[in-house]
């Protein structure tokens, strides 16, 4: 088994699959994972880089103590992980190899290159930064992807600041020095804002009083709003609580060139402006990496915007290959298309029409293959399956005289495939398509060995290969001051000092071990007490 990629997905599923299994070899650029989520708090010093990474073999080594204590007694079957520090820049799908270069060593012909057979795939390598061709971007432009770009980005802030001391600048110039541009008015655009202005309110006023007035910020985004994926009061109250604290959040305005010292933007209302900036920050939209890009030629995807898997993660088009995470997007099944299948299947005595029962005995099983179906009566806030057909066949029929033939019950599932919906790129859902696709390793050989065993009756072997369900935990904004915007299931909203909290003892709690949990805490008190470190 190859697994590619050290990010959030490919962590997920290597902290959970049982090693004693499989001959497994990671291969990613980075040995180390990232905690994203703190990337921001990285960028102005609030959290260290070193607390917020933990190297790949320390979390493979972890697995193997949890496990293997009992495994090694009872098998003496390979339970090595190797890992190997290189990039994969093409899979032949056909072939079952993936091609891989490393940049920290050659071999004998001078390359670094090398093959490595596969009979299971696992692509985890996440996405990457899409600059839409926009003219000026990747010479001019900070991201905020990796580790090492926050470490960039705070020390660019210093040295803007650092510059726009010089005694021999005009004013104009150091205005131009400070002035911080964000383009992406998203979560991670929003939150390094917040971070930003934190950072210079509470901190380099006190250091730089002499041009403490003179730093603006400003947020770009191409949309009517900022936050678009959040509920509308939180984004209201974000533009609010921008506006007070002075970042500049220009909407409906998208960039069209950057060169070194100015930034080109159009609105459709004003036209093209340009203005001068210190330093900006490009955090507008992902793209497809070009292996995946590949991939998807080879196997007939061309025409699909990301490489597109089945319920069960499983990449449609070839054999042996699974994806998870920022790379993939899921084919959600449609009710529509199986109708037939679904009807024949409810209709066990073959009568050619089905009870109100017939329905209701399968509506489990429909809710778990076709998730939207859930979604859609929630939607139309009816908690039975028995509603929705007495909506379609017209109020007054008896439930126990209910009878219903296909027309009938394509007429009553018509709308129900409106609610699929695409899974967000987030940690929350790679995290768990991780955790989902090991679990199906770790039973597969099980399922293999015993085909008519304890594994395959109905309630352990559904719940064992269920398709893939995103359960969302709710998501946070955090906007700078103390104060964050939570929004957690049911619809719950909470925004301000105490949605902060909430959001501490979060990612306090999701940290991979126990090194980084410390270390973030040491850092958020070591901020409180001390302020931010500003020399770096
Ligand atoms: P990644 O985590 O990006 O991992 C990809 C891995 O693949 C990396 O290890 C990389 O080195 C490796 N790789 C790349 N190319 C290759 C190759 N050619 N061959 C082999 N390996 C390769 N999500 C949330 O849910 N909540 C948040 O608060 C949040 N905040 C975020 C803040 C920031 C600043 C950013 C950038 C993202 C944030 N996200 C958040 C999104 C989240 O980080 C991503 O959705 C998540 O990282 C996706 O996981 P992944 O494993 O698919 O990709
Ligand atoms: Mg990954
Ligand atoms: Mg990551
Ligand atoms: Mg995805
Ligand atoms: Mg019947």
């Amino acid at each position: 088994m190859v697994v590619l990629g050290t990010g959030w997905a490919g962590t997920a599923f290597l902290k959970n699959l049982d090693y004693s299994l499989y001959d497994v070899k990671v291969i990613s650029p980075r040995n180390y994972f990232t905690f994203t989520p703190l990337l921001p708090s990285v960028t102005c010093g609030t959290v260290e880089p070193r607390s917020i990474v933990e190297p790949i073999r320390k979390i493979i080594g972890k697995n193997k103590l949890l496990f293997n204590w009992f495994f090694i007694l009872l098998s003496q079957k390979g339970e090595e992980i190797d890992y190997w520090e290189a990039d994969c820049y093409k899979i032949n799908t056909v072939g079952k190899k993936v091609l891989c270069r490393s940049k920290i060593g050659t071999n004998l012909d001078g390359t670094g290159e090398f093959v490595v057979d596969y009979d299971y795939l696992v692509i985890a390598v996440g996405a990457q930064v899409n600059t839409f061709n926009t003219p000026g971007v990747m010479e001019h432009c900070h991201f905020l992807k990796e580790i090492e770009d926050a470490r960039r980005i705070r020390r660019s802030v210093i040295d803007c600041f650092e510059k726009a001391s010089l005694p021999y600048l005009d004013e104009e110039e150091r205005k131009k020095n400070l002035h911080f541009v964000i383009v992406g008015g998203g979560p991670t655009g929003v939150e390094f804002a917040a971070e930003l202005h934190d950072f210079v309110a509470e901190d380099l006023t006190k250091l730089y009083p002499a041009i403490q007035d003179l730093v603006k910020i400003s947020v770009i985004q191409s949309g009517e709003h900022i936050l678009t994926m959040f509920d509308q009061r939180i984004a209201e109250f974000a533009e609010a609580k921008f506006q007070r604290d002075g970042i500049d959040v220009r909407t409906g305005y998208r960039v069209v060139k950057i060169s070194d010292n100015s930034i080109t933007m159009k609105c459709k209302s004003t036209g093209e402006t340009s203005e001068p900036y210190g330093m900006a920050v490009w955090s507008a939209g992902v793209g497809t990496r070009p292996v995946i890009v590949d991939v998807m030629k080879q196997i007939g995807q061309e025409n699909r915007r990301v490489l597109t898997t089945d319920e069960w993660l499983r990449v449609c088009g070839c054999d042996g290959i699974y994806a998870i995470g920022d790379c993939a997007t899921i084919s959600q099944r449609k009710v529509m298309e199986d109708i037939s299948a679904i009807f024949k299947f409810a209709d066990k005595d073959n009568s050619g029409t089905l009870t109100v029962k017939e329905i209701q005995d399968i509506f489990e099983d429909l809710c778990i293959r076709y998730p939207q179906l859930e979604l859609y009566l929630k939607s139309k806030h009816m908690s039975d399956i028995a509603d929705l057909i007495r909506d379609a066949k017209g109020g007054d029929v008896e439930k126990g005289s209910m009878q219903l033939d296909i027309d009938e019950l394509k007429i009553a599932l018509a709308h129900v495939d409106s609610q699929v919906k695409s899974l967000p790129a987030t940690a929350q859902v790679a995290a768990q398509q991780g955790q989902y696709l090991a679990q199906c390793f770790n039973s597969m050989r099980d399922c293999e060995e015993h085909p008519t065993g304890p594994l395959r009756l109905r309630d352990s072997g559904r719940h064992r290969f269920r398709p893939f369900q995103y359960k969302h935990f709710g998501q946070f904004a955090p906007l700078g001051g103390e104060q964050a915007a939570a929004e957690l299931p049911g619809d719950w909203i909470s925004i301000g000092h105490g949605s902060q909290w909430l959001w501490y003892s979060v990612y306090a709690s999701k940290q991979v071990s126990w090194r980084t949990r410390v270390l973030v805490i040491s850092d958020w008190l070591r901020r409180f007490i001390f302020g931010r470190d500003t020399s770096c």
